[in-house]
């Protein structure tokens, strides 16, 4: 059997968003789901609109993701006399002709065939054939290079996603591979990649369905059967507008979607990432919460959706919350120990244990860290949070508390007895001794179980900020 071969082929014009970096995951999940070898290429032939920092995102973005590759990064700009040799063996082999027709003449032919409500295509006047005389080649101009697109018959592939899909060769006119200075153009540097890296299964957005029979026809030109097509449905995002009304579109970076490293920074899990990306587009009967392991077992090319998915804030929040409750302690203490760094705050052994009590209330580790702060840096209650709960009633209860923690030895037993002898000598419910103690101790009075906070921060730090009343 032959060896698998994805690859995931960016074009590096602006920062890459959760919609493209989806057609990096199926590959790569196939890739490794079979056994194969996952392929990163560089598509950036866009002069003017590619960059290298939308390269170091997307692979940055991948890193992170864990979306590793074997092969590449591979750009397209370094492989350009791979293309003029490709070339060179379609001419020879009589593939392709040049075309001398301005674009004055160009835009004329469209007008016509427009003005005839005919599809705008090139007519095919500078192709050679059996008997027929060419225009006189104008003096001074660099002809294009043109494919001879076959004109019978049709072109037609199995698409994993959307079905079989056929196309009338009719239907496709003759594409230029060449411009006037010899650069190669998208398509034919797309096909000579996709044979010289072995690529079996090409899976990308449904963006490029157009592109695929005109590729197809490359393919067979240069005696190369085709990869297996997957066409993945766009990814669509919900907008609202000024006036408040809801519109859904395809995501982009114009209506707000965010580098994928952003996710990053804002606390969200790769393992989570991960599990969302795969649900956006493919599914596993009604799984939605799976580790990557899980994933890779399962993935396959049989089981991707074919309508559009729409990207959904809030589910993703959901998603990272579930599995930031599932992840052992200690590897999410390295994570929120890393976004406590961000505030200049360097943690202790606590933290895993920390991550444990609180791990249940956030969706991120930036969340997360913001309960861990209260551990290392100073708290701020909200003077309405103070006023609310720190009263004058209660500061008797409050001394009695401070008098107790400070003559027990510090573990959670000793601390709650401490906290119900409070209560009991001064005649008051749990809550209204608890509040006060989180509002001073925490800075707010929703945190878990107070003897299990407590027991977590030094002895003399609490007795300190119940002071500080
Ligand atoms: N460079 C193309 C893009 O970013 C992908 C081309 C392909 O996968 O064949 O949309």
């Amino acid at each position: 059997m032959t060896t698998v071969r994805t690859r995931f082929a960016p074009s590096p014009t602006g920062f890459i968003h959760l919609g493209n970096i989806r057609s990096a995951l199926y590959p790569w999940a196939f890739a490794r789901a079979s056994g194969g070898v996952f392929v990163l290429r560089i598509e950036d032939t866009d002069l003017e609109r590619s960059s290298q920092a939308a390269v170091d995102v997307i692979i940055e973005g991948m890193k992170w993701l864990g979306l590793d590759h074997d092969e590449g990064p591979f750009y397209q700009m370094q492989r350009m006399d791979r293309y003029k040799v490709v070339l060179a063996d379609l001419v020879a082999a009589g593939h392709v002709y040049p075309c001398y027709m301005s674009m004055v003449e160009l835009d004329a032919l469209r007008e016509r065939q427009m003005a005839n409500k005919e599809k705008p295509r090139y007519d095919g006047t500078w192709r050679p054939e059996a008997g027929k005389t060419l225009p006189p080649v104008p003096e001074g101009v660099k002809p294009v290079l043109r494919f001879k697109n076959p004109q019978e018959g049709v072109v037609a592939w199995d698409d994993k996603v959307k079905g079989l899909i056929e196309i009338s060769n009719h239907e496709l006119d003759d594409l230029v591979i060449a411009r006037p200075d010899g650069t190669p153009t998208y398509n034919f540097c797309v096909v000579v990649d996709d044979i010289d890296m072995a690529i079996t299964h090409v899976v990308r957005g449904d963006d490029h369905v157009n592109n695929t029979p005109r590729q197809i026809n490359i393919f067979r030109a240069l005696g190369q059967e085709p990869p297996v097509y997957a066409h993945l449905p766009t990814v669509m995002t919900e907008t609202v507008d000024e006036q408040g009304e809801k519109h859904v579109s395809k995501m982009s970076k114009r209506n707000g979607a965010k580098p994928v490293t952003q996710y990053r920074d804002e606390g969200y899990l790769p393992d989570a990432m991960v599990n969302y990306l795969a649900r956006l587009g493919w599914s596993h009967g009604d799984d939605e919460i799976f580790s990557r392991e899980q994933f890779l077992e399962w993935f396959n090319l049989d089981h991707l959706g074919r309508s559009a998915a729409q990207f959904d804030d809030a589910k993703l929040r959901w998603v990272n919350a579930q599995h930031l409750k599932a992840m052992d302690d200690s590897a999410l203490a390295l994570l929120v120990a890393e976004q406590l760094g961000k505030q200049g705050i360097t943690a202790d052994d606590r933290l895993p244990r920390i991550c444990g009590l609180f791990k249940d209330r956030c969706d991120t580790t930036v969340a997360l860290a913001g309960w861990a702060a209260a551990f290392y840096a100073d708290v701020v209650p909200t003077e309405a949070e103070r006023a609310q709960h720190v009263t004058e009633a209660i500061r008797p209860a409050l001394d009695t508390l401070a008098e107790k923690l400070a003559a027990i030895a510090w573990d959670k037993a000793s601390i709650a007895a401490a906290i119900k002898e409070t209560i009991a000598a001064h005649g008051i419910k749990m809550p209204q001794l608890a509040m006060p103690v989180r509002v001073l101790v925490m800075g707010t009075a929703q945190t878990p179980s107070l003897d299990a906070v407590l027991e977590l921060q030094n002895k003399q730090t609490i007795l300190d900020r119940l002071q500080n009343r």
